[in-house]
């Protein structure tokens, strides 16, 4: 694992795509995240595309008219002529990395006449389109890869005894439902389940009824590319030549239903009712100014055993990426009041890397697949201003946060908008960023 600088990054260059020049603009042309959009008229099918400022360049009309032909780029073009990004995933690195030069050159200021001309015909505004999940997920795992999350949540539930013995040792990971991953913008309905007061009588019966305990979870989602055959492992040296890149995941949590139905097997449906992807893929070539060390453990902590451990991984195996999570409440949207940024943290803070969780996936054998989606679980930080859920945040409802219109949440309520964002900043480099994730809460149906 090493990543590779090229001319790609370079942050001097800019795009004849003046969007994209702008200094906090997300889609810079050193970013070139791929992603799968409908024109909003009746008919028009799924397409691929890449974010480039507030546009996205479709590949598939691209390579229609020619535009992606050379050698190097045509496997990697032909894979985009597809209903999803798998095909382009399933081809591993080198044509994704290639195909990613070759539109740099394509979009940038200097690029010739002639292809900025052609190009400047598959061009849709963003605006102009509903964006969908960039992948057919065929499996979704959740890791829960921050320690500090891991002892906050803890505490609340085993205050004794917040960290188990496995968690310095195994990157832990429950299997999540691939069929309620839903697009930005869908929203989600509040879930009914069972739940039981925790303080009552252990004897007492639990009642079914929608949640009082929704929750988001701010976290980064990364999916895999090439996979590995059923039987085969993936050596942690070689597990980054496996992931296509990264999204911005909401995993939706009904914290009371979660807490009744927990053990012994871990989440169910307290988790399965909808879990929010934001819709541009920022693949891992884009990410490469941004990698920086892993976690350094606590001195004490037992070192990964050595199928997790891997120098390079210890040295760039971290991925130095901002998260934010805000919401909005209906009173704030009529007063006309911006979002309020509950949680910001950094995913380089996560105690396994993103190569230790995929490794530690396929060491028993288990085949990763094209467009398969991991999760981190949620990220948070040792600050209190870096929790990534309101459980955390609240201490599971005792501690409310207050809006600035004054209203209080122990958890979510109806109406609510969930915002989660990403970026990427380093000096000397340009900003990349990852778009936006959001969803807002409906009301439980009353059948
Ligand atoms: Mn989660």
């Amino acid at each position: 694992m090493k990543p590779i600088l090229d001319e790609t990054h370079d942050s001097k260059v800019q795009s004849w795509v003046e969007s994209a020049n702008v200094a906090d603009s997300d889609f810079s042309i050193q970013n070139l995240p791929f992603g799968m959009f409908r024109r909003r008229n009746a008919g028009s099918e799924a397409k691929v595309g890449v974010a480039i400022g507030d546009h996205i360049l479709d590949l598939a009309g691209m390579r229609s008219a020619g535009m992606l032909a050379d050698e190097s780029v045509r496997l990697a073009a032909n894979a985009c002529a597809s209903n999803s990004l798998n095909s382009l995933m399933a081809l591993g690195t080198g044509p994704r990395r290639a195909l990613r030069r070759r539109l740099h050159s394509i979009l940038r200021q200097d690029a010739p006449a002639s292809d900025r001309q052609s190009a400047s015909r598959h061009f849709v505004a963003q605006a102009d389109v509903d964006l969908m999940l960039p992948a057919v997920v065929g499996d979704y795992t959740d890791f829960y890869a921050s320690i500090f999350h891991a002892t906050n949540v803890g505490k609340l539930f085993r205050p004794d005894n917040p960290l188990l013995p496995n968690y310095k040792y195994i990157p832990i990971g429950y299997h999540g439902r691939a069929s309620s991953l839903v697009s930005t913008g869908t929203p989600v309905r509040r879930p009914s389940g069972q739940t039981r007061d925790g303080d009552s009588d252990p004897n007492k019966a639990p009642k079914l009824g929608p949640t009082t305990a929704l929750d988001y979870e701010m976290e980064l989602g990364f999916f895999v590319g090439a996979g590995n055959l059923l039987g085969e492992t993936i050596p942690i040296g070689e597990a980054e030549e496996h992931i296509f890149g990264i999204c911005l995941v909401n995993d939706w949590s009904a914290r009371d239903i979660q807490a009744w139905e927990y053990q012994p097997l871990g989440p169910f449906l307290g988790k399965s009712f909808s879990t929010s992807l934001s819709p541009w893929v920022v693949t891992m070539e884009a990410l490469a100014p941004f990698r920086t060390a892993a976690f350094v453990r606590a001195e004490g902590d037992p070192a990964p055993l050595p199928y997790l451990l891997s120098q390079s991984d210890r040295k760039l195996g971290g991925l130095d990426l901002w998260l934010e999570v805000s919401l909005l409440s209906v009173r704030m949207r009529e007063a006309g009041i911006d979002p309020v940024v509950l949680g910001r943290s950094n995913f380089r803070d996560m105690y396994w890397t993103m190569a230790q969780m995929l490794t530690h996936h396929a060491s028993n054998g288990c085949n990763l697949r094209a467009g398969d989606l991991l999760a981190s679980g949620t990220v948070s930080g040792a600050e209190k201003t870096a929790r990534g859920c309101l459980l955390e945040l609240t201490s599971r409802g005792k501690d409310p946060v207050t809006l600035p219109t004054g209203e209080q949440r122990k958890f979510l309520k109806d109406g609510d908008e969930v915002i989660l964002r990403g970026f990427c900043e380093r000096e000397g480099f340009r900003r990349i960023g990852l778009g936006s994730c959001h969803g807002t809460v409906l009301p439980a149906c009353t059948t």
